[in-house]
C-alpha cells in the first residue's frame, strides 16, 4: 500500500505500532521504503510486528514516561540515524461518566494521549529543525473535534492534541517541518472492540447492536478500517505534502465537516 510514495532513506517512528492502527501504518511506511522504527510497551507484540517490516526495529517505550521515551529514541537514532517522521498514534480511550471521572483518570488520559505526544515531538523535533525537513502526524481522533457522552477525559486530551498540532504546525511553518493531526472516526481496532464489549456488558445489547451504536455516528455507518487511516498518514508524509499543515484530517465517513 504504498500509494506511489517514494520513502526510501527515511527513517519513521511509529508509536503504538505493534499493533491496531499503529501496526497498519508501520506497514505502509515500511512499504514505501522508510525504515519504521515501531515503540510501545509490550515487547513481545512489538518483536513480532517488527518481524513481518522489513528492516524493522522494535524499542520499548511507555510515552507516559519521560526517560522512557528520551532513552528509546537514543537508541532509535542510533540504529536508523536522525528521525524524519513520527507518528504518534499510542494511545487509550477509557469510558466513564463525568461524574465517576476523578483526577487519576483524567490524569491517565492526559498522560497518554497528549503527554505522550508532547514528549516524542520533544525528542524528535531540534533533529527536524536541523535538518530542515520533517513530518510529524499526530493521530487524534474525531474526538478531538467532537464531544461525545461519556470520554470528557478522553475528549479533553484529544482536543489537546489538536492545540498542540496548530500551534506546533504555525512555530515549524518555516522550518521545514509540517505538523498535522489524522482524527479516525470509530476505526475496526482493540479500542472499538473494547467499546463493543463494554456496550454488551453494561447494556445486554447484542454484539451486533453495540456495533450498530457506535456507527450511528458515522454517516456512512461502517466502523473505519486501520487501512484508511494508514493511508492519510502516508500522504501526509509525501513530497507533495509539503503545504498540508496544522490539519485535523478526519477520516469518519463526513461524521464532521
Ligand atoms: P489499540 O488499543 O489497538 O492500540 C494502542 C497502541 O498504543 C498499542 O500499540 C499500545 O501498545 C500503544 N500504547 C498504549 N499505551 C501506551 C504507552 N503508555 N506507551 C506506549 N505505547 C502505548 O488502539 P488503536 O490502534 O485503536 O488506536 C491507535 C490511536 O488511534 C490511538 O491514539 C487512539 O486514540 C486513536 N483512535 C482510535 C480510534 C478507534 O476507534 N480505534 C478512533 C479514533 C482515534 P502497548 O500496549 O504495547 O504499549
Amino acid at each position: 500500500m504504498s500509494d506511489g510514495q517514494n520513502l526510501v532513506g527515511k527513517h519513521a517512528v511509529v508509536t503504538g505500532g505493534g499493533r491496531g492502527i499503529g501496526a497498519v501504518i508501520a506497514d505502509s511506511l515500511n512499504e514505501a521504503g522508510a525504515q519504521v522504527t515501531i515503540m510501545g510497551r509490550n515487547m513481545d507484540v512489538l518483536r513480532d510486528k517488527a518481524q513481518q517490516l522489513n528492516d524493522g526495529l522494535a524499542i520499548q517505550c511507555d510515552v507516559t514516561d519521560e526517560d522512557s521515551v528520551t532513552t528509546a529514541f537514543a537508541a532509535a537514532t542510533k540504529q536508523h540515524g536522525p528521525v524524519d517522521i513520527l507518528v504518534n498514534n499510542a494511545g487509550a480511550a477509557r469510558s466513564l461518566p463525568f461524574i465517576k471521572t476523578d483526577r487519576a483518570h483524567l490524569q491517565q488520559m492526559l498522560d497518554v494521549n497528549l503527554i505522550g505526544p508532547y514528549l516524542c515531538i520533544q525528542a524528535v523535533l531540534q533533529e527536524m529543525i536541523d535538518k530542515k525537513s520533517g513530518r510529524i502526524i499526530n493521530i487524534a481522533s474525531t474526538a478531538a473535534l467532537k464531544g461525545y457522552s461519556y470520554v470528557t477525559a478522553y475528549g479533553a486530551a484529544k482536543h489537546g492534541v489538536l492545540g498542540l498540532t496548530r500551534s506546533l504546525a504555525l512555530e515549524m511553518a518555516t522550518r521545514g517541518v509540517t505538523v498535522n493531526a489524522v482524527c479516525p472516526g470509530f476505526t475496526d481496532t482493540d479500542i472499538a472492540r473494547d467499546a463493543i464489549s463494554n456496550i454488551v456488558a453494561k447494556t445486554g445489547r447484542t454484539e451486533d447492536e453495540a456495533i450498530r451504536e457506535l456507527v450511528v455516528h458515522n454517516p456512512q455507518k461502517r466502523l473505519i478500517q486501520p487501512d484508511e487511516v494508514a493511508a492519510t498518514v502516508l500522504w501526509l508524509c509525501g513530497d507533495k505534502s509539503v503545504s498540508i499543515t496544522g490539519q485535523a484530517i478526519a477520516v469518519a465517513g463526513g461524521e464532521v465537516m
